[in-house]
């Protein structure tokens, strides 16, 4: 792991070249964490269309609580209420 320190640092094109490389794997980054929460929405709506079909559309799938209309209007993939989502979302990070 001490590739760096042999690397020639002089250069600017070779500073560049690490700068271009930071924003790329930035970007890859950013565009994993942007797939990860287009998955997760897919699976979220994947599951209300089963919960629709089972006729348990509406109620939070972890406390079974109806989950209000307006939060359902607003993401009507939304499989669990505020209260449960909050506290899932703080344990696994979307
Ligand atoms: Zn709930």
């Amino acid at each position: 792991m001490n590739e760096q320190s042999t690397e020639t640092v002089s250069l600017d094109q070779a500073k560049v070249g690490r700068l271009s490389r930071m924003d790329a794997l930035q970007q890859q980054a950013m565009a994993q964490a942007n797939r990860a929460q287009h998955q997760q929405r897919l699976r979220n709506v994947q599951l209300a269309l089963t919960a629709i079909e089972e006729q348990s559309y509406g109620f939070c799938e972890e406390c079974g609580e109806d989950i209000p209309i307006a939060r359902l209007e607003a993401s009507p993939e939304s499989i669990y209420c505020i209260n449960c989502k909050n506290r899932l979302e703080q344990n696994e990070p979307l």
